[in-house]
């Protein structure tokens, strides 16, 4: 058999860019038998749909502006385009701005194919007319693909459906499947518009000020177990931050307002990179050490590079996504950030069932899981739509004292703590361990001039030596479990959070779990 030709397919994409598959030298032998076809949803300047069958190891394609239709007598146009290669059937993806097809492309549907009879398909081809067979997951039955005529170089045909027994007028599968048959996808986005990215846009904090505040998540025990309802994510130790970005201008907050574009100058330069006219992506910025799992403390002493996992869709372009469904917004977001620079990625989703997403999580060594009910709107409270089960225990608190190093040196010795209660704040611990040489002089340096007579925490006990403190500085503190009078029992520092409230450090409780 004679090869495709995919010299076009090659001379139109740069595949530095593209993440579409670039052609391979030696198409794969096949047998006539099973030759695949797919179709791709493709939302480029326009809508359309890429019918793709396998023709001598290369796949012959046609864009049906309107899409294929179970309706023997609706007749759709089809433009052949230039050959894809093989690879190219499982290719679901986002071909960046200012490339050639440039937009989202959904795998719509898949399956094999064959002429009828089989031995015809390339006389068929040659004569512009093929009868053929679809086995896919929506088309079936028979199709015919007639060329209309040789005025524009014979590349307009039509498709349209044999009378058979799949020939239905009352099924439009267009709308009734616009899913894609690889991942679920429905919604697509096209390419980026030239006037969109260049009319003017407010200020990105604008933006931020008009979706906050950030929702939050409710600490439960056990997770809610319905895999078709919820979805779980990976809980990451880090900044929970807001990105607003508009007309390349980026501004990113922490939860408490406080502008850490200034803290993570390389996370505000990557976000500029995203091509789109105005967004808020909401997410969390960790750091991620060499056993792949984000620590707080690599973040805290800029022990590995800071990364912005975005894990939801706020704003896009005008539009307030906030009532819309969480799937819908994540769709959204994965478009948005499909070609992402460096410093930004997605927030993975374990696709498993609650209690193997958290062995998963376990095995990974990372923090916990937050399950998401993929239904659910972004509400600017803490919710149980969103619900987060930890595996290590850990607690903001609120630094309220100090003691002296023992080595007399000028340095702590070790934190005293206490969490935010009606009216005031409860003593909660000494933390003595979990820190750096360097942490225990910066600590003892910055915290001196915030030094009072008198505790400033309720329960405080004597100690000697003990320096009270002001309740400004909050830090993040691992412990194994709270004892009876409310002390935590073998706390460690984890690090400061200077996007956390005092009075905010509040003691975590896991709510009630439902009763299933
Ligand atoms: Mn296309």
């Amino acid at each position: 058999m004679a090869g495709g030709d995919l010299g076009a397919y090659g001379r139109k994409r740069r595949f530095g860019r593209t993440p579409e598959p670039a052609p391979l030298r030696e198409a794969p032998a096949r047998t006539a038998a099973e030759r695949r076809f797919v179709v791709h949803k493709h939302h480029a300047r326009r809508l359309h749909y890429d019918l793709r069958l396998e023709f001598d190891g290369a796949l012959a394609s046609w864009a049906v502006p309107k899409g294929p239709s179970y309706d023997p007598a609706v007749k759709r146009l089809a433009v052949q385009t230039e050959d894809h290669p093989l690879e190219y059937a499982s290719f679901e993806g986002r071909i960046p701005e200012g490339e050639y097809g440039g937009g989202d492309s959904l795998v719509w549907d898949r399956g094999s194919w064959s002429a009828v009879p089989p031995e015809e398909a390339d006389r068929q081809r040659e004569r512009g007319h093929l009868l053929v067979e679809l086995h896919g997951e929506k088309l079936h039955g028979r199709w015919h693909l007639v060329r209309t005529g040789r005025g524009d170089g014979g590349r307009s045909w039509l498709l349209f459906k044999a009378k058979d027994e799949a020939a239905d007028p009352a099924f439009d599968v267009v709308a009734e499947r616009p899913e894609s048959v690889l991942t679920g996808r429905r919604l697509t986005r096209g390419p980026e518009r030239r006037a969109v990215l260049r009319a003017s846009h407010p200020a990105p904090r604008r933006l931020l000020e008009r979706v906050w505040p950030p929702m939050l998540a409710t600490l439960v025990e056990r997770l809610p177990g319905d895999a078709s309802r919820w979805q779980y994510e990976l809980k990451l130790d880090g900044f929970r931050a807001l990105a607003g970005l508009s007309g390349g201008r980026v501004a990113l907050w922490s939860r408490n307002g406080l502008d850490l574009a200034e803290r993570f100058p390389g996370i505000a330069r990557a976000l500029e990179g995203v091509v789109v006219g105005e967004a808020v992506v909401d997410g969390e910025i960790a750091a991620i050490g060499r056993d792949g799992a984000p620590r707080f403390e690599l973040l805290q002493r800029g022990e590995a590079p800071p990364v912005f996992f975005a894990f939801d869709l706020l704003w896009l372009d005008g539009e307030d996504l906030r009532r819309r469904p969480l799937r819908e917004r994540r769709e959204l977001l994965e478009s948005l950030l499909a070609n992402a620079p460096e410093g930004v990625r997605l927030c993975e989703i374990v696709g498993a069932p609650a209690e193997r997403a958290l062995e998963i999580a376990r095995d990974e060594g990372q923090e916990g899981i937050v399950a998401k009910d993929r239904a659910s709107p972004y509400v600017g409270t803490r919710s149980t739509a969103w619900q987060k089960r930890k595996l290590v225990r850990s607690q903001e608190a609120v630094v309220v004292g100090m003691t002296p190093s023992a080595s007399g040196r000028a340095e702590i010795g070790a934190l005293l703590v206490a969490v935010a209660e009606e009216g005031g704040f409860r003593y909660a611990g000494k933390v003595g361990t979990g820190f750096s040489e360097q942490e225990r002089r910066a600590l003892w340096e910055g915290l001196l001039p915030a030094v009072v007579d008198s505790p400033t925490a309720r329960d405080a006990p004597r100690l000697r030596g003990a320096r009270w403190l002001l309740p400004a500085a909050v830090c993040e503190v691992r412990f194994a479990e709270w004892t009876r009078d409310g002390r935590m029992r073998h706390p460690s520092f984890l690090g400061l959070r200077p996007d956390e409230a005092p009075e905010e450090c509040v003691r975590e409780r896991p709510a009630a779990g439902e009763a299933r």
